[in-house]
C-alpha cells in the first residue's frame, strides 16, 4: 500500500510499504478515506519527539471503511463505516474506567506515564498511523465509533482529535458565566477551543497567534476578538490593559513545544533541545491570567521537562488542568452540537491532497503557506467499493 514514510527531520515521503494484517484477534484493518495532518504531527516533522523512527507512518486522525476483522471482534464488520479516536486505550484498566482514555495503562508498552496515539513515534507506542491507505486498529471493539448516515466524512474526521480537544480544552477551563477566556493558538484546535468557550458560557474570548490569516479567519468563525502576538510589547501586560487591570479568567494553550515569540525559549528548547520545546505559551498563560484563574493545556510538550514559572502560578493561586483528549467521551455530545448547527467543523478544511503528495502537504502546513489551516489527505483507494454485495436479485 501507499503511505506517508518518515524519512528524519523534514523529510516525508509517500512510499509503498506492507498491508497491515490482522495481529491479534481483536484487531481490525480499516481503508482510510479521510486523514489529517495536525498540528502535532508538525512536532514529529520538526524531529522534536524522542524516538521518531525512519519508516514510521504519521496520521492520528482518520477516518474508513471496516475491510477486515479479526475472530474476537463482535461490534464491527466489514463495510462500516469508523471514526477512530487518536487514543489507542483498552476500555478496562482502572484509568479508561474513569474514561481518561488518553491515559490507559495498557496500549503503551514504552511508557507509564504517555498514553497510545497512532503514528505517533516509539514513545507514544510505536503503532503505525493512517495517512496511508490502509491502517491496523488493535482493540477494535473498544475505541472506533460508527459514524452516523448524517454526518459528512469531513466533520467526522475532524471527530478524532483536533474537535474534541479543543472542547476538552474549554472543559478544562471550567468556564464560568460571561468568564474572559483567552486562547493562545489560532490553529485547529485553538479555534474550536475558541468556538466551544462560547458554549460553555464565556462571556469574551479573545485569540492570540502571530498570524493574520489565522486571525482573520477565527474572528469570523468564532465571533472573537484576535491579538497578533507580533504587534504586541509584552503579552501578560497587554492581556491585562484588555481586562481591566485583572488579567482573563481563563487562559487555554492551544500551541505547546513549537512556539514562537520567545528568543530565549526558541534557542533553548527548539534549537538547542535543552528542554522539550519552547514554553512560551505557558509563561504567557501563567502571567496573563488573573489571580485564582485557571490554566488549561492541550498543546503538546513532550519529556523529560519544561522551563515553567511555577512560583508564579503558585503565588497567584493558579489552577491547571491539562490532559490529552479523551475524545470518545466527547463525540456523542459533539455529534449533537453539529447536527443542532452550533459548530462547522468541516469549515476549518482548507486543503484536500492526494496521499502521494504528502511531502508537499507538509511543507505547506509546517511552513503556513497559501492560507493552510487544516489539510486532509484523501489516499488513492479512498473511494474503491468494498461492500460486499449481498442481495443479487434486480430491482424490477
Ligand atoms: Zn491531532
Ligand atoms: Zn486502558
Amino acid at each position: 500500500m501507499l503511505a506517508m514514510n518518515y524519512r528524519g527531520p523534514y523529510r516525508v515521503r509517500a512510499q509503498y510499504k506492507s498491508d497491515p494484517t490482522i495481529e491479534h484477534p481483536g484487531d481490525a484493518i480499516i481503508r482510510v478515506t479521510r486523514s489529517c495532518i495536525c498540528g502535532s504531527d508538525l512536532h514529529l516533522y520538526h524531529g522534536m519527539v524522542p524516538d521518531t523512527r525512519v519508516g514510521h507512518t504519521f496520521g492520528h486522525e482518520f477516518i474508513g471503511i471496516i475491510e477486515d476483522v479479526g475472530s474476537e471482534v463482535t461490534t464491527l464488520k466489514v463495510g462500516d463505516r469508523v471514526l477512530v479516536p487518536f487514543n489507542i486505550f483498552c476500555g478496562s484498566c482502572f484509568f479508561c474506567q474513569k474514561e481518561l482514555y488518553g491515559n490507559c495503562h495498557n496500549a503503551n508498552p514504552q511508557s507509564t506515564a504517555v498514553g497510545s496515539i497512532y503514528g505517533y513515534s516509539h514513545t507514544a507506542g510505536g503503532y503505525d498511523g493512517g495517512q496511508a491507505e490502509y491502517v491496523r486498529v488493535p482493540m477494535a471493539d473498544v475505541a472506533p465509533i460508527k459514524i452516523p448516515d448524517d454526518i459528512h466524512d469531513d466533520d467526522a474526521v475532524l471527530l478524532t482529535d483536533a474537535l474534541p480537544t479543543g472542547y476538552q480544552a474549554a472543559e478544562m477551563g471550567d468556564i464560568e458565566e460571561g468568564d474572559t477566556v483567552v486562547v493562545f493558538g489560532a490553529g485547529p484546535v485553538g479555534i474550536f477551543a475558541a468556538k466551544s468557550a462560547w458554549l460553555f458560557g464565556a462571556g469574551r474570548v479573545i485569540v492570540v497567534d502571530e498570524l493574520d490569516y489565522r486571525l482573520e479567519f477565527v474572528k469570523n468563525y468564532a465571533q472573537c476578538e484576535v491579538v497578533n502576538f507580533k504587534e504586541v510589547g509584552d503579552m501578560a501586560l497587554h492581556i491585562k490593559k484588555m481586562t481591566d487591570w485583572l488579567g482573563a479568567d481563563v487562559c487555554i494553550d492551544a500551541v505547546g513545544c513549537d512556539a514562537a515569540g520567545s528568543v530565549a525559549q526558541t534557542v533553548t528548547g527548539r534549537l538547542m533541545k535543552m528542554q522539550a520545546g519552547a514554553a512560551t505559551v505557558l509563561h504567557w498563560c501563567i502571567n496573563s491570567v488573573r489571580k485564582g484563574g485557571n490554566v488549561s493545556i492541550v498543546g503538546v510538550y513532550g519529556p523529560t521537562f519544561n522551563a515553567v514559572p511555577i512560583g508564579n502560578a503558585l503565588n497567584k493561586g493558579i489552577t491547571m488542568r491539562m490532559n490529552q483528549a479523551s475524545v470518545k467521551r466527547h463525540v456523542p455530545r459533539l455529534i449533537e452540537h453539529i447536527r443542532a448547527g452550533h459548530i462547522d467543523p468541516k469549515a476549518i478544511i482548507t486543503h484536500r491532497i492526494p496521499l502521494e503528495e504528502v511531502a508537499d502537504a507538509y511543507h505547506i502546513f509546517s511552513s503556513k503557506l497559501d492560507n493552510c489551516i487544516k489539510p486532509i489527505l484523501i489516499p488513492p483507494r479512498a473511494y474503491e467499493t468494498t461492500r460486499p454485495v449481498t442481495n443479487s436479485v434486480s430491482e424490477e
